[in-house]
């Protein structure tokens, strides 16, 4: 067993920011980082799985998402942040110190910073993990631009799938958006948005079967589920819009959250309804989901934490 200041749980953006500021608060965090196998838990978080970043302050040639990443781990480190490369199991949160648990190691800690962040849904594909940011996104804020005067498609038909669709239209020539039954999912106010952007095409009733390309998206091969006909769409881009999921399973009756798994911070905060944990990231927004925003949080949750330990021990 070992004891910590705190406990950051996740390493994207949000974690690794918590990281650096509470290791120049002379904090020493333990950052349990995730396991490098999973796609969902993985070290870095999800900007491990795209490539090239253009909107990250600070970068004006851009730089590989992996790469940032690494950069910011190293900042961490280099201010006496300690790594574990693996997945929280279990935790206790109901009294101080709070338990966290790596299978059967245990660890203790004052405060625990929660950035487990979310994972975008998937078609389930084989393809994807190819072609995931070479021609496959699940970001038109953070690709778009890479897809200038082509044809593109968007899977989904829900909100996110028509406010990227509308979003890619800025950049793309045609923006087909696949819809897999023959009604929009979206509020109506979004859906006449859709049907009124020329460039916009809706594809009723159809869904991906496969993706073209071995190390670049050529096509996707789309079926129509009413009558069977299969095609290939020559587009260079798809871009998946069928929802996100936080990773929240580990706090399910410990931490509150949304009814769609979000967890719930205190407004302008990174406060949980618990006193000493704190939440920054993706895991507790869905608006947003940038690595910017992300990071700003992960400052704030580092911040709230800081001070509310320093509160603590006044007492
Ligand atoms: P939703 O769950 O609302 O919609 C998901 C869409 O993806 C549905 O059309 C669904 O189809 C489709 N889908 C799911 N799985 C598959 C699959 N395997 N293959 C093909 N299609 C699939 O998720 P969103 O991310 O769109 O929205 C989440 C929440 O965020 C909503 O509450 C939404 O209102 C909100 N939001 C609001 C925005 C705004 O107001 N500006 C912008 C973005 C999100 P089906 O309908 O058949 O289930």
């Amino acid at each position: 067993m070992s004891h910590h200041h705190v406990i950051v749980i996740g390493s994207g953006p949000a974690g690794l920011t918590a990281a650096i500021y509470t290791a120049r608060a002379n904090l020493a965090p333990l950052v349990i980082e995730g396991e490098p196998s999973s796609t969902s838990d993985q070290p870095g978080g999800q900007l491990m799985l795209t490539t090239e970043v253009e909107n990250f302050p600070g970068f004006p040639e851009g730089i590989m998402g992996p790469e940032l990443m690494m950069r910011m781990r190293e900042q961490a480190s280099r201010f006496g942040a300690e790594f574990l490369t693996e997945k929280v199991t279990r935790v206790d949160f109901s009294a101080r110190p709070f338990q966290v648990w790596v299978r059967d190691q245990h660890y203790t800690a004052d405060s625990i910073i929660v950035s487990t962040g979310a994972q975008s849904l998937m078609l389930g594909l084989e393809a994807e993990g190819r072609l995931l940011g070479h021609g496959l996104s699940t970001c038109a804020t953070c690709d778009g631009f890479f897809f200038r005067g082509q044809e593109i498609a968007v899977v989904g038909g829900g909100d996110s799938a028509i406010e990227e669709a509308t979003f890619l239209t800025k950049f793309a020539t045609k923006v087909s958006l696949l819809v897999r039954r023959d009604a929009l999912r979206a509020s109506k106010v979004m859906q006449e948005r859709a049907f009124n952007n020329d460039k916009i095409e809706v594809v009723w009733n159809t869904v991906v079967d496969d993706l073209v390309g071995t190390d670049k998206l050529e096509g996707a091969v789309v079926r129509n589920v009413q009558t069977g006909e299969v095609r290939t769409l020559p587009v260079t881009g798809l871009f998946v819009a069928i929802g996100h999921r936080p990773n929240t399973d580990l706090f399910k009756g410990v931490l509150d959250m949304e009814d769609n798994g979000y967890l719930i911070t205190r407004p302008g905060s990174s406060y949980t309804n618990i006193d000493g944990v704190f939440a920054c990231g993706d895991v507790q927004d869905h608006t947003y989901r940038q690595a910017i925003t992300a990071a700003g949080s992960g400052c704030m949750a580092a911040i709230d934490c800081e001070r509310w330990l320093e509160s603590v021990a006044a007492h």
